[in-house]
């Protein structure tokens, strides 16, 4: 008996298999075809100044608007992107996307995700810059958001890349921080405007709040202060956390009790916001 259902579970877990097998092949097949239409679309997330909620910028998070499946977060497809090298593509067409909004006007900045994956290839400043330039628009109002494996991955190229774009004016900040293996003794030679804090360390500020937590957004908070750079909470969702964040030295932040990911210009947002 216990051998028989054991068979239907395995039975079970193949049909579940294969359809998942059977799904990733259907989306990539999809991904591809959505390069060459108008499926991808950037959101926009305001960026606030945690006492008064001043909007400072936002964050272009991208979603495809998919035509079965509807609308997509990249956790669904990144992955499958990543592996495929189709991520460089799309998010190629989101900057574009993205640097046409600046262009049109509005204030604060609009940072961009950037894929370790770019930092692999040579040229990414160059292409960014002239996108940007192309666009006709302002690259002080356009950031990027990089996490630490793509600095890590070669130091002297990842160096070059950000001193070429902050030379232009486009600033970086260090996205999830906290989360990689921070290596602290690389961090000041790299020209990184902010400290992103990771979500997870947010989430555990208050409510249910873990010691390790708040020591780790204490310790960010020490080593932002010696580089002299300033520091963007993710993910603040409660009055709460946006109290402790502040108690503690943080002067940014970024989550649902500031406004949800939208797909309105900027520049909306901030009248919206502002008046
Ligand atoms: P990220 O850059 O760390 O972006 C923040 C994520 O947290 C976003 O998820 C955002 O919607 C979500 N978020 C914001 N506030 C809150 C909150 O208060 N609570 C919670 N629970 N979540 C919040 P999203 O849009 O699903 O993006 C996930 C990740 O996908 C991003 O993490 C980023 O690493 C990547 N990504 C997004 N857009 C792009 C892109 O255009 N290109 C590339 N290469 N990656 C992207
Ligand atoms: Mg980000
Ligand atoms: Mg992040
Ligand atoms: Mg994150």
């Amino acid at each position: 008996r216990a051998k028989a259902s054991g068979r239907d579970r395995w039975a079970v877990f193949d049909e579940a298999m294969r359809e998942e097998a059977v799904r990733i092949l259907d989306l990539e097949a999809d991904l591809r075809r959505a390069i060459n239409g108008d499926g991808f679309v950037a959101f926009y997330q305001p960026i606030v100044r945690l006492d008064d909620r001043k909007v400072i910028g936002h964050e272009a998070l991208l979603r495809w608007r998919h035509e079965r499946r509807g609308l997509l977060l990249p956790g669904e497809f990144i992955g499958l992107g990543e592996d495929s090298g189709l991520i460089e593509e799309v998010d190629w067409i989101l900057y574009a996307r993205v640097m046409e909004e600046v262009a049109r006007g509005g204030e604060g900045y609009v940072s961009v995700n950037v894929s370790p994956r770019h930092f692999r290839s040579g040229d990414f400043a160059e292409r960014l810059l002239r996108l940007i330039d192309r666009a006709g628009a302002d690259p002080h109002r356009v950031r990027i958001e990089i996490t630490e494996v793509a600095l890590l991955d070669d130091v002297p190229r990842a160096l070059r890349m950000l001193r070429t774009l902050r030379n232009h004016g486009v600033l970086a900040q260090l996205d999830d921080f906290g989360t990689g293996f921070s290596a602290l003794s690389y961090l000041h030679r790299f020209p990184i405007e902010c400290l992103k804090i990771d979500q997870s360390f947010v989430a555990g500020l208050a409510g249910e709040a873990q010691p390790e937590s708040v020591a780790v957004v204490r310790a960010i908070q020490a080593l932002a202060g010696t580089l002299g750079i300033h520091t963007i909470g993710e993910g603040v969702e409660s009055e709460a956390q946006r109290a402790v964040l502040r108690e503690l030295g943080c002067v940014y932040g970024q989550g649902y009790l500031f406004g949800r990911p939208a797909e309105r210009a900027p520049e909306r947002i901030e009248r919206i916001a502002v008046g």
